[in-house]
């Protein structure tokens, strides 16, 4: 089985959500915790973000928080991580938050959280990223993003090799399975890339 050890969670720092996707964002901490890992997450304590953190810390888990300065000063940062890492702007925190990680999981998001998940994909594309990355469909919410990146591949702007990037589960509880299932991916992305996708790998 491969080693995950350290988990990228993006998600959202929105406060007026339904309680599915609050419920969906506690149950990752307490997934993630039971599965004996950590946590890099943007250090937010509110939203989705603050869920996820309060429940993994509560069983345990290690919760590593990076935040921009100007975020942490608005008092978004959460106050009771395991370590908090403050930076000094959003490019370094995106880099930050997937320096040694071993698998992305994003829940469900804005803005925020769609350009860390296609930073990740991208990277992952051009064999710079080698991890799994995991969406919770929580709600359906990503079924139109999932319909699109199909489009995406079905009009040649990717190729079918790239849908193997990215799993997707329903709820936190299928994440141990995803992780293990995810398809291996190799710095070989890159020659693919170089070569146009017209080559297989
Ligand atoms: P969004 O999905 O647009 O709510 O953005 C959430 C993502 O962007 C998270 O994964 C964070 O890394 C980052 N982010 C956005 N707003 C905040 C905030 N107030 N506090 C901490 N991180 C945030």
């Amino acid at each position: 089985m491969r080693k995950i050890q350290r988990i990228t969670v993006y998600a959202s720092a929105s406060s007026t959500l339904a309680p599915v996707y609050n419920q969906a964002a506690t149950d990752l901490g307490q997934v993630i915790a039971q599965l004996g890992c950590d946590i890099v997450y943007g250090g937010g304590g509110i939203g989705l973000m603050g869920k996820l953190a309060d429940a993994a810390l509560q069983e345990g888990a290690r919760v590593y928080g990076i935040i921009p300065d100007f975020l942490d000063g608005l008092e978004h940062g959460h106050t009771s991580l395991t370590e908090k890492e403050v930076v000094s702007n959003m490019r370094i925190r995106k880099e930050r938050m997937l320096d040694g990680s071993d698998a992305v999981v994003a829940l469900p998001g804005g803005s925020g959280t769609f350009e860390e998940l296609f930073e990740a994909l991208t990277l992952k594309r051009l064999g710079l990223y080698l991890g799994p990355v995991i969406l919770i469909n929580t709600n359906s919410y990503y079924d139109r993003l999932i319909e699109f990146l199909g489009q995406s591949v079905n009009e040649g702007f990717m190729s079918e090799l790239h849908m193997q990037m990215w799993s997707v589960i329903d709820s936190p509880a299928g994440l141990a399975e995803a992780l293990e299932n995810a398809p291996v991916w190799s710095e070989d992305a890159l020659l693919y890339a170089a070569n146009g996708y017209k080559a297989p790998v």
